[in-house]
């Protein structure tokens, strides 16, 4: 099968399938550079060891990556026009699955046992408009899952990996940096992509923690706290709080115990210190 990673042979690809019309819908923007392919393949670590679940495999472009290094690949996609073009694509490997189906429907469980119950690699060139929803999902849930490596929109991938006290810092990063350590390895260009997006994107990869870096015995506290924190940015913790409906005092006494002052700011907190909070709130 001619490599998809050069633009020519997706073009001919999709002029010999007549009954695929790109859809905006879902999010479709295929990657047509060799180089980003491999960037994302590398940085995912696959070995024939690995199980991988490819969500949104288009016409198998990242498919065919994926199933050269690993063990077995799982790839779940909406478009049932596309079904057809990947029976072609990936017809020259026995290790590739395809399901026709929307993500955010599956059941994961069933979709983990297809893998054999295996350690997971989630492995994507996201669809943007999914994002949050389906790696939230991912990192919340039971499954046996290893990391994650994903192309999202470069703005989301910057509010994932950020620190506290920047710009980008905010609710998303504390969620996914409760869960895994986020990299951003690689920034990709809108030329990497037929069509291309409007938007930069990035290659992010989250390897999932074994134990959680915080503590937190309510994890729903401990990320209302959180929310709170965040919903009205330029305002101080204690007034994010009190609209959240944590009394005055309660509050003023747990900003004490953490030896922070009443005009501190979410956005200056770590996860180690919002998780401090909240067991001071909850005592
Ligand atoms: N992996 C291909 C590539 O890199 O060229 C295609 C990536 S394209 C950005 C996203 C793909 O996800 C499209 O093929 C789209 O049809 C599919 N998709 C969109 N929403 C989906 C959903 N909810 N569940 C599964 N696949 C979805």
């Amino acid at each position: 099968m001619a490599d998809l990673g050069r633009a020519e042979n997706t073009i001919a690809l999709l002029q010999r399938h007549t009954e695929f019309r790109f859809q905006k819908k879902f999010g479709q923007n295929f990657l047509i550079d060799s180089h980003v392919l491999d960037r994302i393949a590398a940085a995912a670590e696959l070995t024939e060891e690995d199980a991988v679940l490819e969500i949104g495999p288009g016409i198998g472009t990242l498919t065919q990556h994926l199933a050269e290094r690993a063990g077995k690949v799982l790839a779940v996609e909406i478009d049932r026009t596309l079904i057809p073009i990947l029976e072609e694509s990936l017809a020259d490997y026995d290790n590739v699955e395809i399901l026709q189906g929307d993500i955010l429907e599956q059941n994961l469980d069933e979709l983990a046992e297809k893998l054999g119950g295996r350690p997971m690699k989630v492995v994507a060139n996201l669809p943007y408009y999914i994002t949050t929803p389906i790696l939230m999902t991912l990192l919340e849930s039971k499954l046996p899952i290893v990391s994650i490596t994903v192309m999202v929109q470069r703005e989301v991938a910057e509010r994932m990996q950020a620190s506290p006290g920047g710009k980008d810092y905010g609710a998303l990063s504390l969620a996914v940096q409760y869960y895994a350590a986020a990299e951003i390895v690689a920034n990709v260009p809108p030329h990497c992509f037929l069509p291309r997006p409007k938007v930069g994107s990035a290659v992010i990869c989250l390897k999932k923690y074994r134990e959680k870096p915080v503590q937190a015995e309510n994890e729903a506290l401990l990320f209302r706290i959180i929310r709170a924190s965040f919903n009205q940015r330029r305002k101080t913790l204690v007034n994010g709080l009190k609209n959240a409906g944590f009394a005055k005092d309660k509050i003023t006494a747990a900003l004490q115990a953490l030896e922070l002052p009443e005009t501190v700011r979410g956005e200056t907190l770590s996860l180690a210190q919002f998780a401090a909070l909240s067991a001071a709130l909850q005592a």
